[in-house]
């Protein structure tokens, strides 16, 4: 079997105001998914998430970037070779000129879940089963996420997700250091302690901030602490581990094992959260997965994206023994339930396996024709570390775009 042709979809679904993603992350203003589909000349055609959909680029950059420079690398090769690619791109062109942590990678994550779709639709079997059988099925789903509200409100948009049948779910933080302590107090005094819950700053803390906070997730029994501090403070999130007891959790924005690396040398992380289409595809997800089980820790997928990532992020949950649970976005979300005609859908709290071969899930052409991309930009900017004044320092935490 060969490859015959690599192209990139870009879909486009605004998001109406008030269903807004508030979050350090950024505002995000709409669900843009991009991903390749990759035919071959035996008939059987892959597809792979790039988790920079709904992202602060021009995606058009993505897809020109896939189809001009990587299409060229992968046409006439064997798609079985998943490994052999992976490395051809990867030390071929996305160190040396991309950068190893770039969008090259979310490009590369794509290609290899396009591949591991072709691998298990030509052996007949669901890609769970081709790394190594299922550990688990069903797979337990947390939600996400509590977005930055008032207590009030953060305490109705928690009992929304419990109503619907979650038994964990998250909640952001990262906006107001007092109003994100009184809106966690609100969500225990609504839910109870019966319910996991997951706490993600995005980032958006200084180290004393996030140890004041973080106190107080240990009173309030809070599952992990994600993203406490930005991702290149790994002596940060070491000080965090070792002063706190409530797991330390980051790794959607890291790419490869080597990002994960010094996290896990350091003893600065608890739960790693690769996600699938950013970090290097499943191939490199199980790797940091297992690194990870290797020193007894847990590992929890990033999924924020699109239908295909969820799909991807199921069939890696299952396989690994360190992956108790897999995040799930159950609010406003087109690309999750919509760009697949059968998608992988949480019911009392867990998503059971696909059976199909591959990734087990069919793309809405349909959809995919009714959104095209329109150009422009799907997030607002993220937030800076806060230093904790009683006024915002910071100017304009919620922008609508980078200008
Ligand atoms: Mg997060």
């Amino acid at each position: 079997m060969r490859i015959r042709s690599v192209k990139t979809h870009i879909v486009d679904t605004p998001i109406p105001e008030e269903h807004r993603v508030r979050s350090g992350a950024g505002y995000k203003l709409a669900r843009q998914a991009a991903f390749v589909e990759i035919t071959t000349d035996e008939g059987i055609t892959g597809y792979g998430p790039c988790s920079f959909g709904s992202a602060s680029l021009d995606l058009g950059s993505v897809a020109s970037l896939c189809d001009n420079t990587f299409a060229p690398a992968l046409v006439g090769e064997d798609p079985h070779r998943i490994e052999h690619l992976w490395d051809k791109l990867y030390y071929g062109s996305i160190v040396r000129v991309h950068g190893y942590r770039s969008v090259g990678v979310a490009i590369l994550s794509a290609i290899d879940i396009a591949l591991w779709d072709i691998k298990g639709k030509a052996l007949g079997a669901p890609i769970y089963q081709l790394l190594g059988g299922a550990f688990q099925d069903p797979v337990p789903a947390y939600s996400s996420s509590v977005y930055w509200d008032t207590p009030e409100g953060a305490a109705r948009q928690a009992r929304a997700f419990v109503d619907a049948g979650f038994r964990a779910f998250k909640v952001k933080v990262g906006a107001d250091v007092e109003n994100d302590i009184a809106s966690l107090h609100a969500i225990r005094d609504e839910v109870g302690y019966g319910i996991d819950m997951l706490v993600d700053a995005n980032q958006c803390y200084s180290r004393h901030l996030a140890l004041k906070v973080g106190r107080v997730l240990e009173q309030l029994d809070v599952l992990f602490f994600e993203e406490p501090l930005p991702i290149d403070d790994v002596d940060g999130h070491a000080f965090l581990a070792d002063k706190l007891d409530v797991r330390i959790a980051t790794g959607e924005n890291m790419y490869t094992r080597w990002d994960f690396v010094p996290f896990i040398e350091r003893r600065a992380v608890h739960v790693v959260q690769a996600d699938t289409s950013r970090c290097g595809g499943i191939s490199e997800a199980k790797r940091i997965f297992d690194l990870a089980g290797s020193f007894h820790l847990h590992a929890v997928p990033h999924t924020f994206s699109d239908a295909l990532t969820v799909a991807a992020s199921v069939h890696l949950v299952a396989a690994c023994s360190n992956a108790p649970v897999i995040e799930y976005d159950f609010t406003y979300n087109p690309i999750q339930t919509a760009l697949v005609k059968n998608p992988p859908v949480p019911r009392d709290s867990v998503i059971e396996l696909p059976t199909e071969p591959g990734l087990g899930v069919e793309i809405d052409w349909d959809f995919v024709a009714d959104n095209p991309y329109t150009g422009t930009i799907g997030i607002g900017a993220g937030s800076r570390p806060a230093f904790g004044l009683g006024f915002e320092a910071i100017a304009d935490r919620t922008a609508t775009s980078l200008a």
